[in-house]
């Protein structure tokens, strides 16, 4: 059925479909696939986030795209088409409900079971809604935590440091690229020589060592000459981390990237080769999940080995932890995780990934909005500084996109002014706008964005429900509920969010209302909490909250 399928992005002018709206979806639809790791499957990344629940469905959704008007909306039930139904003009184009369970049926195997008899698929965060934009959508935030360890623990630079990870998939294929802007050396682990190829084709990582002691050879002498170099290393994380402690070896920093949160199509155990694992997932699915168990294990025991021996170690939001502590390690979560290590400064003012998409596919029209960025964001370095970084390092995968953390009111200024660029002709198409899920007000989940909040509100997941109906009250294009799926099961619940900023005067109203409610939303989900950075931005921007 996929033999003779193509994985292509529209581009141009032209349409295909009744308007700029739909035509933006679609056209992001076919953009996760493009640059998604198994698009014959329909898995974008994450080791089963999908894109559409099966082929049939993803050919309906095609043809519903094409011919529906305003007016109308596409309702996709985990990633089915289930019917178009008769709205108005404002509303949004596509609703979607992705791997929600009730609370006792969220786990594991019972999503399994579901998604054999085909009635659920998982959405990942931003591969059921179609956001994803290969790599790059998670470079920025991997490049502000290690700019944030350089500034706590190395003096400001990371020069001569070298960090060890695992896992060059789908958004740890971001990993090298952002140790290198960050001046590091960075040695990745990827049990898949594949993988490390496709990266280096891609341009996010330099080398491929033939084997460990060329490896720490290269990791040397880059570190000797104080200059940044990645280089992938074909070998399982759960031999090589091990190994390194074992001859006394501490990196700088230590993270792993692998897709640990699922035990039986994510994380590959020692001693097993790929095919293997492949028939053991159909063959004894218990053997394999309890040989991955095994491995973390190991995994985790070294990384609190690093830990221990001075190494600053993070968790980088793959469930690592919480897969090593049920497989009996007490201390796993003596790793802090990244968010609240690191970042939570910035989700309290409601500062995240925020990514715009040039649906032209022509890369000038990223370069006339990175120039605007650098013409009016001027007072914020942290933009200009990140821009000019984007700009030099990072090749577009598919259609041109770029990502920045920017906050609120800064979303909404930009989005409004490339809705006139568009409007005026400097832009060749338009845009569409969108974030990851993990974003201020977007999503609970205790183990990575909501562990250790201050009120105790780790397992809250109002927060992300709010989010979705107030997008759907702003008018957006697409808004998405997302829950866990796979080994994420139970764990999660987030919310998605689309825009096309189509030039037109109805666009704006969207973007503005949309992209200064999702953002309002996040600061008051930080305010409610306490924390003293989101109080100072309701203060600041004159937000309506309350204080009971
Ligand atoms: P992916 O499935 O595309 O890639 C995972 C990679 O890990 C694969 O290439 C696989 O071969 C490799 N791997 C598995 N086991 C290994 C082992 N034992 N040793 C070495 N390599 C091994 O997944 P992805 O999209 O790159 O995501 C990775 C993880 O990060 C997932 O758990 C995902 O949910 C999580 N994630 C975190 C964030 C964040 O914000 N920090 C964002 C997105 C995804």
């Amino acid at each position: 059925m996929t033999a003779d399928r193509r994985f292509d992005v529209t581009r141009g002018p032209a349409l295909r479909c009744r308007g700029w709206r739909q035509e933006g979806l679609l056209r992001l639809l076919e953009n996760v696939l493009a640059v998604g790791e198994r698009p014959q499957d329909l898995v974008v990344y994450a080791a089963l986030g999908k894109a559409a629940r099966d082929w049939p469905s993803h050919d309906r959704i095609v043809s519903t795209l094409r011919t529906m008007e305003e007016g109308q909306t596409l309702v996709v039930q985990s990633g089915k088409p289930i019917g178009l139904m008769r709205t108005h003009a404002q509303a949004p184009l596509v609703l979607m409900a992705n791997c929600n369970l009730v609370g006792q049926w969220a786990r594991a195997e019972n999503f399994y079971a579901l998604e054999k008899a085909g009635l659920i698929c998982w959405g990942g965060l931003t591969a059921g809604d179609w956001q994803y934009i290969g790599s790059q959508g998670v470079i920025q935030g991997t490049y502000e935590i290690f700019a944030r360890i350089a500034e706590r623990h190395f003096g400001g630079s990371l020069a001569g440091r070298w960090i060890l990870t695992a896992g060059l998939g789908g958004m740890g294929g971001a990993q090298p690229l952002a140790a290198c802007m960050a001046g590091a050396s960075i040695l990745c682990v990827e049990v898949d020589g594949e993988r490390i190829d496709k990266r280096i084709a891609a341009g996010y990582l330099q080398q491929r060592a033939p084997d460990l002691e060329a490896a720490l050879a290269m990791i040397r002498a880059a570190q000797e000459a104080r200059q940044a170099l990645s280089v992938g290393l074909q070998a399982n994380a759960a031999d090589v981390y091990p190994e390194l402690v074992e001859r006394g070896l501490v990196p700088d920093i230590v993270t792993d990237q692998t897709s640990a949160h699922d035990l039986l199509y994510g994380y590959i155990p020692r001693e097993f080769s790929l095919a293997q694992v492949r028939e053991l997932r159909a063959g004894d699915p218990q053997r394999l999940m309890a040989a991955s168990t095994a491995s973390i294990v190991r995994h985790v025991g070294a990384m609190l080995a690093f830990q221990r021996a001075g190494a600053v170690v993070f968790d980088n939001g793959n469930l690592i932890r919480t897969q090593a502590k049920a497989g009996g390690v007490a201390d796993a979560f003596d790793i802090p995780i990244f968010t609240e290590a690191f970042l939570r400064p910035l989700f309290a003012r409601a500062i995240g990934p925020f990514r715009w998409i040039a649906l032209s596919g022509d890369p000038m029209d990223i370069e006339r909005i990175d120039r605007h960025l650098l013409e009016h964001f001027g007072h914020n370095a942290s933009i200009v500084n990140w821009i000019g970084l984007a700009r030099r390092h990072i090749r577009f995968e598919g259609l041109p996109a770029r990502i920045a953390w920017m906050g609120h009111g800064e979303r909404t200024a930009l989005a409004l002014a490339v809705n006139r660029m568009v409007a005026d002709g400097s832009l060749r198409a338009p845009v569409a706008f969108t974030r990851d899920h993990l974003d201020a007000g977007a999503m609970a989940h205790p183990n990575i964005m909501t562990e250790r909040m201050r009120d105790g509100s780790d397992a809250v997941a109002d927060w992300p429900l709010l989010n979705a109906m107030l997008n759907c009250s702003s008018q957006a294009d697409l808004v998405a509920i997302h829950s866990g799926g796979g080994g994420y099961s139970g764990y999660m619940t987030s919310a998605g969010v689309t825009l096309v900023a189509d030039g037109t005067p109805r666009a704006e109203q969207r973007l503005q209302l949309t992209l200064d409610n999702d953002t309002s939303l996040g600061v008051m989900r930080y305010a409610d909490a306490g924390y003293a950075e989101a109080l100072d931005e309701v203060e600041r921007r004159g937000l309506d909250h309350f204080t009971l």
